[in-house]
């Protein structure tokens, strides 16, 4: 903008030689600019602009200016044209970078998650998971059976179907066999019979599930089953189904 002030040219020395060289330099610029307007496209229009004080210069600069927008549509058109060509080919290996990278994040996570799998005992479980129901709470032979019995092969372990103590353990009369009773400690007992082996001894606590005994045909059974009870105090049988059902077991009655 200095140049262009006549005083400035007149005064200085150095600025009047240089107002022809300038005007030179500015149409060398012009192409220059022309010329980075075809390499950098958009960039070079704002040189020319800049250049362009000047009527003559402006023509100069309107026709790298139009040069310079073909240009920089080709270029534009051309970085469209590559603009799919390289996202491809940077996705390919991005994905596997971006996949290399959650990998050990999901690894991580996924490592925890067996620790989250291990769910806590419930509070009441099945005492022979999968047994066949041979026989049912109830009047039977015209005498009240007052259990369930739950059959697999003599030796299967039985559970106890909640925490508690164990208050009896051994023979008891009655036809029971060798039988274990456990109480929950909330006014209820479960009672397991005809046991082959007992694993437990009285005073013993008990986790909800845990192995207290075996299967088999002892004191009065036909075959190897559990007689398997549940007291609203002792001796008082109730129907094991309903009260097992309310805590989430269904014993198939
Ligand atoms: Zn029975």
């Amino acid at each position: 903008m200095q140049e262009d002030s006549p005083v400035q040219n007149e005064n200085t020395p150095d600025t009047g030689a240089e107002r022809p060289t300038s005007t030179g330099r500015r149409n060398r610029l012009i192409v220059l600019g022309a010329a980075a307007l075809v390499a950098l496209g958009l960039g070079g229009v704002a040189v020319a602009t800049t250049g362009s004080d000047r009527p003559a210069p402006a023509v100069v600069s309107l026709e790298a200016q139009n040069r310079a927008e073909a240009a920089s549509r080709a270029d534009r058109a051309a970085r469209e044209s590559d603009a799919p060509a390289s996202p491809s080919a940077s996705p390919t290996p991005s994905p596997s970078a971006v996949s290399a990278s959650p990998t050990p994040t999901r690894t991580a996570t996924a490592k925890p998650k067996p620790k989250k799998t291990t769910r806590p005992t419930p509070a009441w479980v099945d005492p022979m998971p999968g047994a066949a129901v041979t026989s049912c709470y109830g009047q039977r032979w015209g005498t009240l059976h007052a259990g369930i019995d739950l059959a697999l092969p003599s030796g299967t372990p039985i559970h106890a179907a909640a925490s508690g103590t164990v208050v009896q353990a051994g023979d008891a009369a009655d036809g029971y066999g060798n039988s274990v009773f456990v109480d929950h400690g909330n006014g209820y007992l479960t009672h397991y019979a005809h046991q082959s082996r007992i694993a437990v001894t009285v005073g013993q606590k008990v986790k909800a599930g845990q192995v207290i005994g075996y299967e088999g045909a002892t004191g009065d059974a036909t075959g190897p089953h559990l007689h398997f009870e549940v007291h609203q105090g002792m001796w008082n049988q109730i129907d094991p189904a309903p009260f097992m059902r309310a805590r989430g077991v269904d014993l198939g009655c």
